[in-house]
């Protein structure tokens, strides 16, 4: 069995539970997941007998490359996908169909709802999800090599760094990085906040030079192939501030103290906790102003979340980012982030870019 049998296995056994048997998978990165298929614009529908992915005349040569077992239905031209899968769910007699809320448009499920009278429709949601927080061998592979070919990059760049160079060349240039060290390219939009421009959450890039504040946050990843990395370095690029100095510090030994908390069957606030106690004691509460941190995968932010009000234990297989910071409006931002696997005995940080303040200082 491969692995993809293996997770329709376990999706099955998930469905059975939920009394919904029979699943309709819309959103593409689930497809890929439990199919293997690495294209866009399919769906998936999974009963208790048949594996049926829906997709058009595009892939049919892609999709007997990557997963010849599947049955493939292709659209014709002039048709929609959505009309395929009324077709489908009439040929295979099912009659209460789950659909992924989450990914599913109020249009798609209307129109089904006109045209499969009969049918039950019920609205699901994390099902799938559930399933891609555990990160088998092959994954955690892959991850890892995310975060390498990302930290090579950062490396590179860090080297390169000039007075002159603006927010978005820095970006640009980490992106090429990746690349050029194998990757696809940035997993988002880099982040490259100089100064006070760090305090926005929302900051990409733009025309700021480093010359303009003493220091500069960086929040990047890689995709390496299917799987994500997500990093935060905050680099010292002039005279040092002592302000700086002192809230890295409580911003570092935050993040420490979360991380440590991280082992199977702690709770997912509790790890939050850890981390926004110390840095609510050093008076900057009201400075920290988003949860602590997300699972990684194939998706930058996928579940679970490490966050006030989740109070789900930790298991061995998840990979998360630690990521506590404090944003000052006018002044800037410091966090710092890393990605932490769950392990059976406790933890292991993946990400190994050096962060004590020293380590921040470009000379
Ligand atoms: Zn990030
Ligand atoms: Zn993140």
């Amino acid at each position: 069995m491969n692995r993809y049998e293996q997770r329709r296995g376990k999706l099955r056994k998930i469905l059975r539970s939920s009394g919904v048997d029979n699943l309709l998978v819309t959103d593409f990165t689930n497809v890929t997941y439990l199919t293997g298929f690495t294209g866009d614009d399919s769906y998936l529908i999974i009963t208790p007998a048949d594996v049926v992915i829906l997709t058009d005349g595009r892939y049919t040569e892609q999709l007997s490359r990557e997963c010849p077992d599947l049955d493939v239905e292709v659209r014709m031209t002039g048709t929609t996908l959505s009309e395929l899968t009324q077709e489908m769910v009439g040929r295979l007699k099912i009659r209460r169909l789950g659909l992924e809320s989450d990914s599913a448009t109020l249009g798609f499920y209307q129109r089904l709802q006109e045209t499969l009278g009969g049918v039950e429709l019920i609205g699901t949601s994390g099902l799938v999800l559930q399933l891609r927080e555990i990160k088998d061998s092959e994954e955690l592979r892959e991850i890892r090599q995310a975060v390498e070919i990302a930290q090579r990059a950062f490396i590179a760049v860090r080297a390169q760094l000039r007075p002159e160079l603006t927010e978005k060349a820095i970006a640009d240039e980490l992106d090429h990085q990746i690349r050029l060290f194998g990757g696809e390219g940035c997993s988002f939009p880099a982040i490259v906040g100089v100064g006070p421009n760090g305090a926005l959450p929302h900051y990409r890039a733009g025309n700021a030079r480093i010359a303009e504040s003493p220091f500069v946050l960086i929040d990047w990843g890689a995709r390496g192939g299917q799987y994500v990395s997500d990093l935060t370095r905050v680099l010292v690029t002039g005279k040092i501030p002592p302000k700086l100095e002192r809230l890295y510090g409580v911003v570092l030994s935050a993040q420490k103290q979360a991380i440590e908390a991280i082992r199977p069957g702690a709770r997912m606030q509790d790890v939050d906790a850890a981390a926004r106690g110390v840095i609510q004691r050093a008076g900057y509460g009201k400075q920290f102003s988003h949860s602590l941190g997300h699972g990684i995968g194939m998706a930058v932010h996928e579940s679970p979340r490490l966050a006030v009000k989740q109070d789900r234990p930790l298991k061995a297989g998840m990979v998360v980012t630690v990521e506590p910071g404090i944003y000052l409006s006018g002044w800037g931002g410091i966090r710092i982030e890393d990605d932490v696997l769950v392990t059976r005995s406790g933890h292991e940080v993946l990400s190994t870019i050096p962060k004590e303040f020293a380590d921040c200082v470009v000379v």
